[in-house]
């Protein structure tokens, strides 16, 4: 046995790139070579990268280099040789990936209010959970076979992956997929997870969770910050790892105090679950003003810029930020004259418009006397309280869907009895409407059965009526919370007035059951969101069977011009105030109002104040939004004349294209209500777009 002492003087200490050098000389010799702390904390095995990263030698540790076997002289030099020339490093440890502290600044969309400093947290898009599986004893060996011919895919695109980026970035910057590489063969990864798979007769996903959350553990209690860092390149290596085996993506990381969320897209499940103490911003490369995603974001405060195109691919997790919705900027690795600047700057999430002292949730009336209901959009338990503090007259849409936060998860009837009591409590005497489960399209409870085109697919009523256990154990739950208050039902994305009877049939149905089990219940009132193209088409039908009409004019705008409404690379054909989704608007008010049924506008244009005044415009006069916008609508509301806006919705509706229409609005709000509208607050003239 040979041994001896040395001292870490690298800057960064033994990092990934030192570490995978160490790991490359090591393994040329036959003897086992060791690596102790000298304070006693921890030991490596030489040869194993994920091992040596465990020691969290930063610079200054002393170590122990323990050579044992044949050649255990010449391996122990070989070491001593490679720490003194500092790990070969051809470049200078701040030419890397991980050092590239330049700051850079991306534009995105803000879709909230808020400017936030704190650590990038990537999370993968398309995550989904693995499940455990017991594997008969004969099939051991094919699952062993399965995980190495995944270790072998993921090679072959490591191997890919770092050839461009050599090729295209140069070597200092694809060394990092030589660590990933290393960390893909040690057998620290590989023995454990194929160990795991005999002894515990697991699938090989399951193995390979299990030993990658241990491994991610590890990492995530290292006292080095550059170090622990290193966690997101192992969870890499892990993803692809499950991907391969599985088609799957990540788990939820551990949050730490200051997270930023950075992602290509975010499921709205995704954000109603994580752990909103923790979480402080989200910057996407996806995503759009009426996403889901954003309306949430939006409704939970967090200071969100969306669209950002390939910032994600861009940034490792704990990375230093900082989120500015209010500009929409997003700045990484901000330097210090930046940081300085904003932290003199930072405000929390938006509590921005004042909440009034003494609330007043009655509808406001125009300057010439017309009568306007606001009412609140909610997603979450957790913003049920905010209904009332904003002045809002109850809930105008409860996006019920939000309960079914986990995967592949259903709320109880049970459950979903005491959310909705709840919720009519809050809402007090104006009452809620509760929306069946819009699910499918971006938001579902099972990403697993994903659709090509979701948003065509099966969604909203059309899942409920294919899944009828779950929809009647929904309308179960609402006929019997209407025992605590004024509640009513709204089904989603109505096609026509055969959805409306399908869907009324099983809500007859369920109380009829109700009725004969004796339960405590009550009939509730049962509208149809009009909010594809089908539905105003025919809206005076679809009148004649229900009781109210909800305006979801987000699908509207996406369905009536085919524009995906959470893709950012069309977000500029999404225009809301296109003459066609306006004639879809009137229409549907008109149909209303001739079969004297109220009616709700509830999709995003209605918090947005001057589009809140064209809907006034065109005769609604019952809007829902995000209850913190509540009391600015209703400000500006209060200070115009319907009779104004009328004549300003007229002149839109004879419009031919949406620019001619914002350049009207621009024109006539400037020029009627100067002190309400500032430019900012207005539709801006989008660049050509040819
Ligand atoms: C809408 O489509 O406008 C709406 C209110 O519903 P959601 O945004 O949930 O689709
Ligand atoms: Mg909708």
């Amino acid at each position: 046995m040979a041994e001896r002492r040395l001292q870490v003087t690298s800057r960064l200490g033994l990092h990934a790139r030192a570490a995978a050098n160490l790991v490359r000389v090591a393994s040329r010799f036959k003897s086992s070579l060791t690596l102790q702390r000298v304070d006693g904390n921890a030991e490596a095995d030489a040869k194993s990268i994920l091992s040596i990263l465990t020691l969290a030698a930063s610079r200054g540790t002393d170590l122990r280099v323990v050579a044992s076997g044949v050649d255990e002289q010449e391996a122990l030099d070989a070491v001593v040789g490679l720490f003194s020339r500092d790990f070969d490093e051809t470049e200078k440890p701040g030419a890397g990936l991980y050092s590239a502290t330049q700051e850079l600044r991306c534009k995105g969309l803000g879709v909230s209010d808020g400017i936030v400093i704190g650590r990038v947290l990537r999370l993968q898009e398309g995550t989904r959970e693995v499940y455990r599986a017991l594997i008969a004893e004969a099939d051991l060996e094919r699952e062993r076979r399965r995980f190495r011919a995944a270790v072998r895919l993921s090679r072959r695109q490591l191997e890919a992956i770092k050839d461009r980026a050599e090729k295209e970035l140069g070597r200092g910057h694809a060394y990092i997929f030589d660590a990933h590489l290393l960390f893909l063969e040690d057998a620290k990864l590989t023995r454990d997870v194929e160990d795991y798979i005999v002894r515990e007769r697991s699938n090989a996903e399951w193995a390979a969770k299990v030993v990658g959350d241990r491994l991610l553990s590890i990492y995530t209690h290292i006292n080095d910050e550059y170090l622990r860092e290193r966690g997101s390149d192992i969870e890499d290596v892990i993803q692809r790892l499950l991907a391969n085996l599985t088609g799957e993506g990540p788990k939820y990381p551990n949050l730490s105090e200051d997270a930023v969320i950075v992602s290509r897209d975010l499921l709205p499940s995704t954000i109603a679950e994580f752990d909103l103490n923790h979480v402080k911003a989200i910057a996407t490369d996806a995503g759009g003003w009426t996403s889901h995603m954003a309306i949430i974001a939006r409704g939970l405060g967090l200071p969100t810029v969306v669209g950002l195109r390939d910032f994600y691919q861009r940034t490792r997790t704990g990375d230093q930020i900082i989120v500015d919705a209010r500009s929409g900027e997003v700045i990484l690795h901000p330097a210090e004259p930046t940081l300085g600047e904003y932290q003199t700057n930072v405000h929390p999430p938006a509590p921005a418009p004042a909440v009034p002292q003494a609330v007043d949730c009655r509808p406001v009336s125009t300057l010439d006397g017309v009568q306007i209901s606001l009412r609140a959009n909610v997603e979450l338990p957790a913003e049920f309280q905010a209904v009332r503090d904003f002045g809002s007259c109850g809930v105008g849409l409860f996006r019920s869907e939000f309960l079914l936060s986990r995967p592949g998860m259903m709320s109880s009837e049970e459950e979903q009895y005491e959310t909705y009591k709840s919720l009519v409590e809050a809402a007090g005497d104006y009452g809620a409407i509760v929306r069946l489960f819009d699910v499918g399209g971006e938001v579902g409870p099972d990403v697993k059965e994903r659709e090509r085109n979701p948003a065509l697919g099966l969604r909203a009523v059309r899942f409920n009526l294919r899944n009828k256990p779950i929809m009647r154990a929904q309308v179960r739950a609402i006929l019997r919370a209407a025992t605590a208050g004024p509640l009513s039902l709204v089904i989603p994305m109505i096609g026509d007035v055969a959805d409306v009877r399908h869907a009324k049939k099983v809500i007859d149905e369920e109380l009829e059951r109700l009725e004969n089990e004796s339960a405590s219940f009550s009939k509730v009132q049962i509208g149809a969101m009009i909010e594809i193209p089908s539905a105003v088409l025919t809206a005076e039908h679809i009148a004649g069977e229900v009781d109210f009409f909800e305006l979801g004019t987000n699908d509207l705008v996406q369905y009536t011009l085919a524009v995906d409404r959470g893709n950012d690379k069309v977000s500029d054909w999404f225009r809301t105030l296109h003459p066609a989704v306006l004639y879809g608007i009137n229409r549907t008010l008109q149909a209303a109002r001739d079969a004297s049924i109220p009616i709700i506008v509830c999709g995003e244009m209605a918090s947005t104040p001057a589009y809140a005044v064209l809907l006034i415009g065109m005769g609604a006069n019952d809007l829902s939004m995000i209850p913190a916008m509540i009391p600015r609508v209703r400000s500006v509301l209060s200070q115009i004349k319907a009779a104004e806006a009328r004549d300003v919705a007229s002149r839109c509706l004879k419009l031919a294209t949406a620019d001619e229409v914002e350049e009207l609005v621009r024109e006539e709000f400037k020029s009627r209500w100067p002190d309400l509208f500032p430019p900012n607050t207005l539709p801006k003239a989008l660049e050509n777009l040819q």
